[in-house]
């Protein structure tokens, strides 16, 4: 065992180390300036599969489950299948929950084998193909968004359909306003302030063929600080105790949804998991004995926080030309920088090299002038065409974004654990681009 294995963050001979906390959790230095991960060198797995290519830590979406069930010993975990919407992953979460807002979705849940009493169905919008897809997947429960969609529901959903109500609770979880979905004002849930989430609870309690289950509320994504769960605890449980003493009916569900953020760059703050965790289970506890209420069964649903940091892109580099790095992908694989600003970094992998680093814009291959995957990277001054990069905290929204700009295919996704690799979506074919085009 070397040195580097032993502490990862070491770096051998001249290798920068690996910034904590942004590498999975196998991620080791390896001769040559090659990483490996999963025991399996990147720059044989690029070698193999092309570039772009996403690489997924089995272990760290592994240790990340088992800090959750930890934290949270009670609590139903949901993952947001959005973030990274693979049949594999969904496998490898045995024993989670689905959270899950499309057909497509739900037919990706079946797919992987969660019961559909573990199917919880998302969306401001539900089609009635979402609809029917998910009566016939059996979906445990279903979030009602508006009190259109519970009337809707009363017609067509099954008996005993169970259905949560999406609350807008009024609470600002400080992020880009693209990802805030707690505050007034945007387009997601029934507000509590006006009154509006008490009407549609009482809408549901009187629907004969449907079940009111629980509240839901969802802060929004890459929400850092804990006191914003802890808000939106005290007020979601204001709010329960408002439906019992208008309609005398404790719920027995609380949904407070997902968001809680990773570091994508060196230097930027992890979230407080356990912290999280202790305080929110408090003020749960508390609010509902102030009120006189039965601790509500509590479920999460993250997404981002389970895979982001599992995920690795590579990419080759196509070209040098000024302080810009040309490479082989780009907004088709990652648009987050194009579409909310989203900031990465980036390190050369597969040669050693002593330049001193200096800062370059990496940008993608894609005809957009604000096709740029990573600004104000610090990377070695002789980096030049054919050095691979890799570009962590990769494995959240990138899959799940993905298009076929400029009828680029998307890149595989390849599963490393224990020296090996495995296929989880392969790459998308020209054949593939073409097969819907029928003119
Ligand atoms: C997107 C979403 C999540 C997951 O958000 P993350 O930031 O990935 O944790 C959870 N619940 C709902 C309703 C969502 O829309």
């Amino acid at each position: 065992m070397t040195l580097a294995e032993v502490l990862p963050s070491v770096g051998l001979a001249g290798e920068p180390p690996l910034d904590p906390g942004l590498w999975p959790v196998t991620t080791r230095i390896a001769d040559g300036g090659d990483l490996t991960c999963g025991g399996v060198s990147l720059v044989r797995l690029a070698a193999r599969f092309g570039t772009p290519v996403q690489v997924f830590d089995e272990a760290e979406i592994r240790r990340r489950a088992a800090l959750l069930r930890t934290a949270f010993p009670d609590a139903e975990i949901a993952f947001a299948t959005k973030a990274l919407p693979v049949r594999g992953i969904l496998r490898r979460l045995d024993g989670f929950s689905a959270d899950v807002c499309s057909a497509g979705e739900i037919a990706l849940a079946r797919s992987a084998g969660v019961p559909g009493e573990r199917i919880l169905v998302h969306g401001n919008v539900k089609t009635p193909e979402d609809l029917k897809a998910a009566f016939a997947a059996h979906a445990g429960r279903i979030v009602a968004d508006s009190a259109d969609e519970i009337d809707q529901l009363a017609a067509l959903a099954p008996a005993g359909q169970r259905v949560l109500v999406r609350v807008t609770p009024g609470v600002d979880a400080h992020t880009h306003h693209a990802l805030a979905t707690a505050v007034e004002g945007q387009k997601f849930g029934l507000s509590l302030a006006s009154g509006a989430a008490l009407d549609a609870v009482g809408h549901l309690l009187a629907q004969p063929g449907l079940r009111a289950a629980g509240l839901h509320c969802h802060l929004g994504s890459q929400v850092r600080g804990t006191s914003a769960y802890e808000e939106a605890a005290r007020r979601m449980v204001g709010l329960l105790a408002q439906v019992r003493d208008r309609h005398g009916v404790t719920l027995d569900q609380l949904d407070l949804g997902g968001g809680f953020t990773v570091p994508y760059r060196p230097g930027e703050g992890a979230f407080d998991l356990t912290g999280a965790a202790r305080r929110v289970l408090g003020t749960l506890r508390r609010e509902c004995d102030r009120h006189r209420l039965p601790v509500p069964r509590l479920v999460l649903e993250p997404g981002r926080w389970l895979v982001a940091t599992a995920g690795i892109t590579l990419y080759r580099v196509a070209a040098v030309k000024g302080g810009f790095v040309a490479v082989d992908g780009g907004m088709s694989d990652n648009p987050r920088p194009a579409l909310y600003g989203a900031r990465y970094t980036a390190r050369l992998v597969g040669r050693h090299t002593k330049a001193p680093r200096r800062p370059v814009t990496i940008a993608g291959r894609h005809c957009e002038a604000g096709d740029l995957l990573a600004e104000d990277v610090p990377l070695p001054a002789d980096v030049r065409a054919g050095d691979l990069l890799a570009v962590p905290v990769s494995g959240a929204y990138h899959h799940a974004l993905a298009s076929n700009y400029n009828l680029v295919g998307r890149p595989p996704l390849i599963a490393v654990a224990d020296g090996a690799a495995r296929v989880l979506v392969r790459r998308e074919t020209e054949e593939d681009l073409l097969r819907r085009d029928l003119g």
